[in-house]
């Protein structure tokens, strides 16, 4: 199947059916590749996008599918795109199940993977009692006894936001502790401990942490843990096709969500640190548009 669309967009979840309404709206030949795999679906609730506060994470995204679909130029693919080249007029994608598209124009709405560490019960609980933000999940552990899973900067970071909402904070550095003379004196004002002793696991029940365990024998009872973790990039194609990222391993987009390469865009957590739905509907909203703009132009 080599199929011509407008425009193909790689990851079909917030970011990329917020750019997929605006280009329908525009009635251009949208075709949406989605591997299912958000990050966010180890959560069971979602916070702090406006309309849908506390809803599961895939309600949101399907009631966004559903509205989509409405439009009759939009194509929506249950696949996984493996690989892309620079066609004579555009861009060709082709797919896990052996499909081969071709489009005017590429969007990456891929999301980033989470990388976590090699500790048993951290898995089960990532998501629900191991969380990465405090916008997000943070109201939900108020008062509660947590604790931040980073060094350094990171970790200060972390503690200067959630000490608005809970008072019983320890750091686990699982190192040695990286913090400057000024730091420590204000982590010590706010009562917050440093750990530099490694976790070895987490205690949980069905997701809930009880303790981190650490390789001393000792261990620390805790409601929340924060984990500032590593990520990858969910997809290869943006750097096979030349893309540039950022020093922190984003796509490197301008303020028009356009990536280094022409007629290519990328919205959502691929490039961005601002993690979250809200901001990836507005990326995508952003990105929809101003491909629909470039092609205009092309086409006036
Ligand atoms: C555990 C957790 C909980 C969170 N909770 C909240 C919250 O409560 N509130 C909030 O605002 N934000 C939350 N976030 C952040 C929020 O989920 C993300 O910012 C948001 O999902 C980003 O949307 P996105 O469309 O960029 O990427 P994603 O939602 O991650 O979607 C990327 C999509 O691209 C697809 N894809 C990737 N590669 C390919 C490929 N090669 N071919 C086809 N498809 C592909 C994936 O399968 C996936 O469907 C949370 C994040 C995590 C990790």
């Amino acid at each position: 199947m080599n199929l011509k669309f407008d425009v193909i967009i790689i990851g079909g979840s917030y970011s990329g059916l917020s750019a997929a309404m605006s280009l329908a709206r525009s009635l251009r030949k949208v075709l949406i590749l989605d591997s299912g795999l958000p990050c966010n679906r180890f959560s069971p609730h979602s916070h702090n996008f406006i309309t849908f506060d506390g809803e599961k994470p895939d309600v949101i995204s399907s009631k966004a599918k559903e509205q989509v679909l409405k439009y009759e130029t939009v194509t929506f693919e249950q696949d996984e795109a493996l690989s892309g080249e620079k066609t004579k007029d555009g861009f060709a994608i082709t797919t896990k199940k052996g499909h081969t598209y071709s489009a005017k124009k590429l969007l990456f709405a891929t999301g980033v993977r989470d990388v976590l560490p090699n500790i048993s019960g951290f898995a089960e609980c990532w998501g629900k009692t191991i969380i990465h933000c405090p916008y997000c999940h943070g109201y939900e552990f108020k008062d509660a006894v947590t604790g931040i899973f980073a060094n350094g900067q990171k970790a200060f970071h972390v503690a200067t936001l959630v000490t608005n909402l809970t008072k019983s904070l320890v750091i686990v550095s699982s190192g040695e502790a990286e913090f400057t003379l000024e730091q420590r004196s204000i982590l010590q004002k706010h009562s917050i401990d440093i750990i530099e002793s490694k976790i070895t696991s987490v205690e949980q029940t069905n997701g809930a942490i009880q303790s981190v365990v650490f390789e001393d024998g000792t261990k620390r009872s805790l409601s929340a843990l924060y984990a500032a973790l590593p990520f990858e990039q969910q997809t290869d194609i943006p750097k096979q096709l030349g893309c540039e990222f950022t020093e922190f391993g984003h796509i490197s987009v301008d303020l028009f969500q356009k990536t280094t390469v022409p007629g290519i865009y990328a919205c959502g957590d691929n490039s961005t640190m601002m993690r979250s739905v809200a901001y990836a509907v507005s990326a995508g909203n952003i990105a929809g548009g101003m491909i629909n703009h470039e092609i205009s132009i092309e086409m006036f």
